[in-house]
């Protein structure tokens, strides 16, 4: 991974406590995921200005365009159960149990694009920490950093 913006930790860089308990609840949030088709179990963790962490998992559907990802079932939860509050990081993680992931699991394009209308809409970057079960951290400055050349409000005239 080479994007601009997106830092790579290993086993010797240190990680700040508060980034540690993120990545501990979005491994606990994969436990919650419903993933009967992909086997594919995503966990997210995002941590809102006042310290209040909201959890969010993949829920999947035998319809499969009708499948959720776990970024933004966090993020609807957070919009309906905490109006107006800042997330100031994500982290993202899966886990998938006939093939151990040891890569940073990045959000999908469609998680990139709301998790990019929500940071332009609190007027704050959201960092995003992406890992597997193992292996590297990926530390991302901002969901913009995560999707260049986007599409946003900007091009809507109104
Ligand atoms: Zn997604």
């Amino acid at each position: 991974m080479k994007e601009e913006g997106v830092k790579i930790l290993n086993e010797k860089d240190s990680i700040s406590d508060e980034i540690a308990n993120l990545i501990k609840i979005a491994r606990e949030a994969t436990n919650s995921a419903y993933a009967p088709y992909s086997n594919f179990y995503v966990g997210a963790a995002a941590l809102l200005e006042d310290g209040t962490i909201v959890k969010g998992s993949n829920f999947e559907n035998a319809s499969y365009p009708l499948c959720l990802c776990a970024e933004r079932v966090a993020l609807a939860s957070i919009h309906s159960q905490y109006p107006g509050a800042i997330v100031k990081m994500m982290a993202v993680t899966a886990r998938n149990p006939s093939q151990k992931t040891n890569e940073p699991i990045a959000p999908c394009g469609a998680c990139r694009q709301v998790l990019l209308e929500y940071e332009q809409k609190q007027k704050e970057e959201i960092k995003i920490i992406m890992f597997g079960e193992e292996g590297n951290v990926a530390v991302c400055k901002s969901a913009a950093s995560l999707l260049p050349m986007a599409f946003d409000h900007s091009f809507l005239s109104k």
